[in-house]
């Protein structure tokens, strides 16, 4: 575009260039997933062509000018004006609150905004980005008519969908039977409100129809629990949006809490959910008999799932980097090895041990028993060896026995988009993650048991991977 005079350039063109030079500061910390073809044309619910007002043609002031009053000729100070910009509620209450400041007889609001002078709107429209400057002309017709419809279809671009998706959540409280797939970036419609119930990984168990939802996908849209259950994403939007906007939004989070048993070993788990500002925490505690005594494949066979050699009990994405399987075989080889019967110890020699009774608390040692933070997510870990009864077990005297206990509490984000919440990015092994906002230092665990009024006996809480080592599969302590 040739013209001579950059103060007169449209508010379009000046939205152009600003939106391709800059980004959204969230833009950084989401990986880039989704250099994929567009998958939709729609803009969710809602259209670009149900926008009625064409654009403004205005021009801007350079961002450093001051402005003089053209009837005064004074130099005028426009803080106030961006000031009142910044306003956060509706209309309504800026009316309200404008009577208030001036007296019944103000101006209303939206006459206020739409008499601001062209440069003000400039100076405000240069800090959105672009998920913000669409969200800004959706707000009023006051907006709409100074912004234009440009933003509906740069918004639309498979470039722009990070952004598209980031302004389609802004949405999420105004649309209770819908839910923002972000596969797609469209919000589809909810076919089983209310009924959404969370089923084995191997159930076809879809919420609403999405073409692309048995696509192989790179962003994560289940995470792991335990072999054969999977959380999907879908549930965490849905129980934080009941939390948030009302119930017809979703589904209670104690929909969630589950026992499950192991179909090919005796590991049971415990699965339960709590919130804390706004977010999602998982408590995950699985357990199984473990003998005294036990080789080191004996351990493994113990540990991990032959299903695909990931432990049985619940894990983060970075569990082969740190001392995690290390502290559960330590753990262990600290049961108590029975001594044989005198009969036996008689028959190999004249020395015999005499037994002792059976030590019901078994005391781990400073490596095993603290607790462990994973330093690349959100997730915490400890380790118990306790005495379980085995119902299962015909010997009375032999009934009670001792058992693993490996608990996972981990923040699963604010349940907003996939690569909107880096949390819910970190536990499974997408992007940088470099500390909780949102839990402070009780930590996951002590936030998660204050909720029933249970303290965490003081366990000391180390780094899982001190080593800071990063080389998954390829390392060689995981197994
Ligand atoms: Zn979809
Ligand atoms: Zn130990
Ligand atoms: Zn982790």
């Amino acid at each position: 575009m040739a013209d001579p005079k950059p103060r007169k350039l449209s508010l379009t063109s000046r939205l152009l260039s600003s939106l391709k030079s800059k980004k959204s500061p969230n833009k950084n910390r989401n990986p880039s997933w989704a250099s994929s073809s567009d998958v939709g044309s729609e803009i969710g619910p809602l259209s670009a062509n149900s926008i009625t007002s064409g654009i403004s043609k205005m021009s801007f002031g350079d961002e450093e000018e001051v402005f003089i009053d053209i009837q005064t000729g004074e130099r005028r100070d426009d803080t106030e004006m961006l000031h009142s910009l910044a306003h956060h509620g509706s209309f309504g209450s800026l009316k309200s609150e404008n009577e208030q400041r001036f007296g019944e007889d103000s101006i209303p609001g939206e006459r206020l905004f739409e008499s601001l002078p062209e440069g003000v709107w400039g100076c405000v429209i240069g800090y959105l980005g672009m998920s913000d400057l669409a969200a800004f002309a959706f707000c009023c017709k006051t907006f709409r008519g100074r912004l234009g419809r440009e933003v509906w279809p740069i918004l639309n671009k498979p470039e722009n969908r990070d952004e598209k998706l980031q302004f389609l959540v802004k949405l999420d409280s105004s649309l209770p039977s819908h839910l923002l797939c972000p596969l797609c970036a469209i919000y589809h419609r909810r076919t089983r409100i209310g009924d959404e119930k969370l089923k084995a990984t191997h159930v076809l168990n879809p919420i609403f129809n999405c073409l692309y939802a048995n696509e192989p996908t790179e962003l994560p849209i289940r995470t792991r629990l335990v072999p054969g259950h999977r959380l999907p994403f879908t549930f965490v939007q849905l129980a934080l949006r009941a939390l948030n906007y009302g119930p017809q939004y979703g589904i209670p989070y104690s929909k969630l809490d589950r026992r499950l048993k192991d179909k090919e070993s005796d590991w049971t788990h415990q699965i339960r959910y709590y919130h804390h500002k706004g977010h999602l925490l998982l408590r995950s505690t699985s357990k199984t008999f473990a003998s005294p005594g036990l080789t080191l494949s004996g351990q493994r066979h113990l540990l991990y799932s032959r299903e695909d050699y990931t432990p049985y009990f619940s894990v983060c994405a970075h569990w082969q980097n740190g001392l995690l399987m290390d502290l559960c075989k330590c753990a262990l080889s600290h049961i108590p090895v029975p001594v044989d019967p005198i009969t036996s110890q008689l028959k190999r020699g004249p020395q015999i041990t005499l037994s002792r009774p059976a030590k019901a608390i078994v005391t781990l040692c400073g490596k095993c028993r603290p607790m462990r933070r994973c330093p690349s997510c959100p997730t915490e870990y400890l380790i118990e060896i306790r005495l379980d009864e085995d119902r299962s077990e015909p010997n009375p005297v032999a009934r009670f026995k001792q058992t693993i206990v490996v608990t996972r509490w981990s923040d699963l984000g604010d349940g907003t988009i996939p690569m909107g919440s880096r949390e819910w990015m970190a536990i499974n092994g997408v992007g940088e993650f470099e500390g909780l906002d949102s839990v402070g230092k009780r930590g996951i665990s002590g936030t998660f048991e204050s909720q029933n009024g249970v303290a965490i006996p003081g366990q000391r809480m180390l780094n899982l991977n001190p080593k800071n080592k990063t080389d998954g599969e390829e390392g060689d302590d995981w197994y």
